[in-house]
């Protein structure tokens, strides 16, 4: 059907045939990243897998780091999250690192999911589901040395730590902090004081009695830019790990050799010439100034290709960049295909991903809307299938998929 010859272009095309837009998330990309971020970090990694694993897919994404190598550990956001990591299947250690609301102590406690505690007010209610089930929580206590966000103020770590005396169920697990411009040379100073206020905390607890087994501190751009000071004995890690963070790593330091995951792709379902004056989509944005080849693939605001893309992103069809001309609509956007000589109905156009030698990264995608690389990739919606490509010469859509043999440990 396409008249370029994609298999030439290296588009790998993990999808079924009968697919019409996915994302391919490359397994073995995922697996390259994990082992480096670990030799590099010399110390266990958490692997970030909160908001569907940055759009990646969230149960694929997990399921394949536990049993390929045995993944440290797993971050998430929220409960929900982690309870739906346990459902399943996941027995490693979880960290729900935006802690729980009141009501759902009891889901921290059953999944056995280690939890921050945002505030001391959730103290009383966790030791008493913990000790009402005859369990012992792990708590990770979260420091703001300087983000402003969850973390416990100095007041209030101090609180939690006198109360925790009373809280024989609750187990003093870990104590973290998060940097709020570890990417930012101009911010160095700032981290490096994120780094000092965090490390009197720890002394500040053990001169309290307090054996927490991990102390963490880095994120992607932490591990980037302040190692060895910042690796602690556990890393956080979810940018580096989708190969997606080179937006929101310090420039000062040379780009690691992770590699991004995620590529985004959807087919030509139409093909029309229109001529000189007309005007395409809502709004009538964009009229054609000569005669035009108007391509329209099936992906939306309504699969996370947002709409501020409108006439002003790009696409690669058969190896070249087009523009996206007109509105992006919920379900389709248009390509102006007029040059590109060969182009045929059910050619592959991909916004995110590469083409033979050209590419259109992640980060370049998101600059265009102003955005980081992070952003773009979790914004990617249920509706577009995810698959998952192990090794060059198998595939299966939506499902989870063993590693080449070569990979396993
Ligand atoms: C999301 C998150 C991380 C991971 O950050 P990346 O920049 O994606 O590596 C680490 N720690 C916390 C607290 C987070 O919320």
């Amino acid at each position: 059907m396409s008249s370029c010859n994609e298999g030439e272009l290296g588009i790998t095309d993990a999808s079924s045939p009968h697919l019409s837009a996915w994302a391919e998330i490359d397994l073995a990309r995922l697996l390259q990243n994990y082992r480096w971020l670990r030799r590099r970090a010399g110390v266990p990694v958490m692997a970030m897998v909160k908001a569907n694993a940055y759009g990646h897919g969230l149960l694929p994404v997990a399921t394949f780091l536990q049993d390929v190598v045995r993944a440290d550990w797993f971050g998430v956001a929220t409960t929900e999250e982690g309870v739906a990591l346990r459902r399943a299947g996941i027995t490693r250690p979880i960290l729900v690192l935006g802690g729980f609301w009141f009501g759902q102590e009891a889901a921290i406690v059953h999944y056995d999911l280690a939890t921050t505690l945002p505030d001391p007010d959730y103290l009383p209610v966790l030791e008493q589901a913990a000790s009402q089930a005859g369990r012992t929580v792990a708590v990770h206590l979260e420091i703001d040395t300087g983000i402003g966000r969850l973390g416990l103020s100095p007041d209030q770590f101090a609180a939690v730590l006198e109360r925790l005396k009373a809280c024989p169920h609750l187990r003093l697990d870990g104590l973290m902090t998060h940097f709020a411009s570890a990417d930012l040379p101009e911010h160095a100073d700032f981290t490096r004081d994120q780094i000092r206020r965090h490390t009197r905390a720890v002394h500040q607890a053990r001169a309290a009695g307090w054996t927490p087994r991990y102390i963490h501190l880095a994120n992607s751009a932490g591990l980037h830019a302040f190692l060895p000071e910042a690796a602690g004995n556990l890393v956080r890690l979810g940018g580096l790990l989708y190969g997606i963070a080179g937006d929101a790593l310090s420039p000062a330091f040379p780009p690691p050799p992770t590699q991004p995951v995620l590529s985004l792709h959807a087919r030509i379902l139409g093909l029309k010439t229109v001529p000189p004056g007309t005007p395409l989509g809502y709004g009538c944005t964009f009229v054609t100034r000569r005669p035009t080849r108007v391509a329209t693939v099936p992906l939306g605001y309504g699969d996370g290709l947002h709409r501020i893309q409108s006439n002003r992103g790009q696409a690669l069809v058969c190896g070249r960049k087009v523009p996206i001309i007109g509105r992006v609509s919920m379900d389709v956007t248009m390509l102006d295909v007029t040059d590109v000589p060969d182009v045929a109905l059910g050619n592959v156009a991909t916004f995110i991903g590469s083409q033979g030698e050209t590419t259109i990264t992640a980060e370049e995608y998101a600059a265009v809307m102003g955005s980081i690389a992070l952003e773009a990739t979790t914004a990617l919606t249920a509706r577009v299938p995810r698959c998952y490509r192990a090794a060059a010469m198998s595939s299966a859509p939506g499902g989870r998929e063993d590693a080449p043999a070569s990979a396993r440990e």
